[in-house]
């Protein structure tokens, strides 16, 4: 259905429905029961990957939207997008020249360059927590995922598609290892040109099963419901 956010007489009858089949009392009301009934057919956020934002970009940036995007996304398979911190960074002038286009090809292993350098900036965050970088303008490219090894970061484009930070992000995590890197179909988070359409985003079991042995992803367990 196309969601309207309103509890109506279509939701009544998926509710009395769903009632019925769990053989509860048929009310078309989520009460305790049927919310109880309900969270056992979902797997709780087994697993969480913290996020750092620094923002080098002068305009607003679209982290709102990216953010909800990637926590849409990874929701779906069990993983907590979680927000650690965010910040903007104020840059000297010689900074702000640097920085304002990424120059730089984006690789897997950044230890130098200009991206080097800019992952350096912002706070100190808690190890197996990945720092998501705003910029204003990257060459070629609107995301990258790369980054120096045991630094894990992604860096992303203002005007990138708003699924993207959740796509570089993916990249930090299935690392250089997992192929393919890009996923062909457009409905996959990591395909290479994800239209920015409102369906939420796919993953594969095989990219899920990937995502969770990164050291990023941590295992977490559940907070008991309070009923
Ligand atoms: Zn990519």
């Amino acid at each position: 259905m196309s969601p309207d956010g309103i509890y109506g007489d279509e939701t009544v009858a998926i509710v009395k429905d769903f009632q019925r089949k769990q053989g509860l009392g048929v009310d078309g009301i989520v009460g305790k029961n049927t919310m109880a009934a309900l969270d056992t057919r979902f797997e709780w956020l087994s697993h969480r990957v913290r996020l750092h934002f620094i923002s080098i970009s002068l305009a607003t940036v679209p982290f709102e939207e990216s953010f909800s995007k990637a926590q849409k996304v990874y929701g779906q398979y069990g993983i907590d997008i979680q927000f650690g911190s965010g910040r903007s960074l104020l840059l000297t002038p010689a900074e702000t020249a640097m920085f304002e286009r990424i120059d730089q090809q984006c690789n897997w292993e950044l230890t130098s360059g200009e991206y080097d350098k800019l992952h350096r900036l912002g706070p100190t965050v808690p190890a197996f927590e990945i720092k998501v970088y705003f910029v204003d303008k990257m060459r070629g490219v609107l995301g990258c995922g790369g980054h120096a090894p045991g630094r894990p970061a992604a860096t992303v484009a203002k005007e990138a598609w708003r699924w993207d930070m959740g796509h570089e992000v993916g990249h930090v995590l299935l690392t250089k290892t997992f192929t393919p890197v890009h996923h062909p179909h457009q409905d996959n988070l990591m395909n290479a040109f994800p239209a920015n359409n409102e369906v939420v985003k796919l993953l594969t079991d095989a990219q899920v099963r990937k995502i969770r042995t990164h050291p990023c992803c941590k295992r977490q367990y559940p907070v008991s419901p309070a009923y």
